[in-house]
């Protein structure tokens, strides 16, 4: 068990290696507005927890461990990020501080689930990459068909979203078109016109356009 403390600090030297191979201590203080000694105590301790590396000359390198560690807190957090952006509303400037309370607090399950809705995005607002998953949430996109490809009375599971642009996706959300839940298509309306599905209690009229972005595994 790490602590957040100590999860920002791996966060932080990912980072910081990610350009510059292995990082001085004097650079992780002056990221993390730290003092030196701090750092320097944080180091030892962790280094002798086998999450990173240090020699003296060349600095500070993760290890596997801590890697692992790192990795998963950047998938958190680039995730929530997209999240409060594209989902939220949140402006970016804000997302980043946001992001930062709520990646310690946030079960895995929960962050699979907001990748999944999302549409498995591969980087964060800003365009950094967002780290893969370590347990990836159930996804064969070999299985699943758009909705409006559905026959008449078929139905079928949503598996997710396929859709870059932010505000479809939050609108298909609003109207319940969220990954797990069953879906009923009962008409497809001729000449392109809409897709009438039943959604527990609700009846909705889908439009063609978003149809097309509903994922779908059909249940016999
Ligand atoms: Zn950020």
């Amino acid at each position: 068990m790490v602590s957040e403390n100590a999860e920002d600090y791996l966060a932080c030297i990912y980072d910081l290696t990610r350009a510059e191979g292995a990082v001085k201590t004097t650079a992780i203080a002056a990221k993390l507005d730290l003092t030196p000694a701090s750092v320097t105590e944080m180091t030892q301790k962790l280094a002798a927890e086998g999450y990173l590396n240090y020699e003296k000359y060349r600095g500070v390198t993760l290890t596997a461990k801590g890697r692992k560690v790192a990795e998963r807190i950047k998938r958190r957090h680039r995730l929530l990020e997209r999240f409060l952006v594209d989902i939220v509303g949140m402006k970016k400037e804000q997302s980043h501080d946001e992001a930062m309370k709520l990646e310690h607090n946030v079960s895995d399950g929960t962050v699979e689930r907001l990748s999944q809705i999302m549409n498995y995005p591969t980087v964060c607002p800003d365009g950094d990459p967002i780290p893969p998953s370590e347990t990836p949430a159930e996804h064969d996109p070999d299985l699943s068909i758009p909705l409006d490809e559905m026959g008449d009375g078929d139905e079928g599971k949503i598996t997710h979203l396929s859709c870059e642009d932010s505000a479809k996706i939050k609108r298909l959300i609003s109207m319940g078109f969220v990954p797990g839940r069953r879906v009923r298509l009962e008409e497809k309306v001729p000449m392109g016109g809409p897709v009438l599905v039943q959604m527990e209690e609700l009846k909705v009229a889908l439009s063609r356009d978003y149809a097309s972005k509903v994922m779908v595994r059909k249940c016999p």
